[in-house]
């Protein structure tokens, strides 16, 4: 299964939001807005939420 996330947060609570050329993401936890999101399948989700942990700039 692929997880579709936000790249700041790791959250899955993301949005596609409507109305620009370009489709753009919203995530609903940390509000991020961007055209970029992450794609991952199981074992590199996972791997991301840990780093995210681990990473204190985050
Ligand atoms: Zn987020």
């Amino acid at each position: 299964m692929n997880h579709r996330v936000c790249p700041q947060c790791g959250s899955e609570n993301i949005d596609l939001e409507v109305g620009y050329i370009t489709g753009k993401y919203r995530c609903a936890d940390c509000g991020y807005v961007g055209s970029v999101i992450f794609e991952f399948d199981d074992k590199n989700y996972q791997r991301f939420l840990k780093q995210l942990k681990e990473d204190p700039s985050q």
